[in-house]
C-alpha cells in the first residue's frame, strides 16, 4: 500500500475580503505552481470561494469549505450544503472545527451527520477533534479525543473511510501561539491511529492523514511533520500570508523527499 502524501490545509476562518483573497491565491498559485510531493488545500471563507477556485482551478490547490449543513437544500436560512460547496470547485470539507463546536453549538451527533454526508458525495472530510486545557490537566485528553472520533465516525464501514482524514487540534493551541510539544502530538495522534487500527483495521489506520493543527508555523512545521503519526498540518493564522504559509507546504515536501 502507498503511503498518502502529506496533506496540508490553510483554514483562513472570517478572515480576507473576496478581493484579497484572490489576491492570495494567485500568489499561492504563483509560488506553489512547481511543488510536488503534497497536497495543499486552502479554506477561504464562503464568500470567495467561488472566484478563488476560478483561479486555482487549473493548480496542484484543492478548495475546502470551512462548514456546511448536512442537508442538501432547503428552508435552511443563513447555510450552505455540500451540493453547493462542491458547484464551487471544493472537494474537501472541514468538520467539526472547535471553533464550530465551541461557538456555534456543533455536536457530536451534528458532526456525525455531516461526515456521513460528505462520505456519501466523495468530499474528503477532515473531522477535528481536540482537547480543553482544563481536560488536559485533567488527564483526559486521550479519552476525549477518542470519544470525539468514536463519535463524530458512528455508523461509517470501513470501505467508507478512503476519503477521511483527521485534525487532531488541542484548542488550547489554536490561535494562542503556544503549540503542542512533539511528544504531546505525536502521543495523541498516535493513539488515534490506534484507534483506527482498532475500530478498523490496520489499511485504514494506515491510510488515513493524521494532521496536527494549533499554532503551526514554518519554525515549527518541520519537527511536528517529522514525527511517525503527523500527517501534515491544519494551519489557521500562518496560513493567511503567502510567506508564513508556504515555508510550512515547503517543510512537508522536505519531509516526503526524505522518506521515499
Ligand atoms: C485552526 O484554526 O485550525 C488553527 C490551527 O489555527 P492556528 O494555526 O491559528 O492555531
Amino acid at each position: 500500500m502507498t503511503t498518502p502524501l502529506p496533506l496540508v490545509i490553510g483554514n483562513w476562518k472570517m478572515n480576507m475580503l473576496a478581493s484579497q483573497a484572490c489576491d492570495m491565491a494567485r500568489s499561492l498559485v504563483d509560488r506553489l505552481s512547481e511543488v510536488e510531493g503534497v497536497e495543499v488545500v486552502i479554506a477561504p471563507p464562503f464568500t470567495s470561494l467561488y472566484p478563488v477556485g476560478q483561479i486555482i482551478n487549473c493548480s496542484r490547490l484543492r478548495l475546502a469549505g470551512q462548514h456546511f449543513y448536512f442537508a442538501s437544500q432547503g428552508a435552511y436560512t443563513g447555510e450552505v450544503s455540500l451540493e453547493m460547496l462542491r458547484d464551487v470547485g471544493c472537494d474537501v470539507a472541514l468538520i467539526g472545527h472547535s471553533e464550530r463546536r465551541s461557538l456555534f453549538g456543533e455536536d457530536d451527533a451534528a458532526i456525525n451527520k455531516k461526515v456521513h454526508r460528505a462520505i456519501q458525495m466523495g468530499i474528503t472530510a477532515v473531522v477535528c477533534v481536540g482537547e480543553t486545557l482544563e481536560q488536559r490537566k485533567a488527564g483526559a485528553t486521550l479519552n476525549i479525543i477518542e470519544t470525539q472520533l468514536s463519535k463524530g465516525l458512528a455508523g461509517l464501514s470501513s470501505e467508507r473511510l478512503s476519503k477521511l482524514a483527521i485534525a487532531y487540534e488541542p484548542v488550547w493551541a489554536i490561535g494562542t501561539g503556544v503549540t503542542a510539544t512533539v511528544d504531546q502530538a505525536e502521543s495523541a495522534q498516535d493513539h488515534l491511529r490506534k484507534w483506527l487500527a482498532n475500530r478498523y483495521n490496520s489499511e485504514v489506520s494506515e491510510s488515513v492523514r493524521i494532521l496536527y493543527g494549533g499554532s503551526v508555523k514554518g519554525a515549527n512545521a518541520s519537527e511536528l511533520m517529522r514525527q511517525p503519526n503527523v500527517d501534515g498540518a491544519l494551519v489557521g493564522g500562518a496560513s493567511l500570508e503567502t510567506e508564513s504559509f508556504v515555508p510550512i507546504v515547503e517543510a512537508a515536501v522536505e519531509l516526503t523527499s526524505q522518506k521515499s
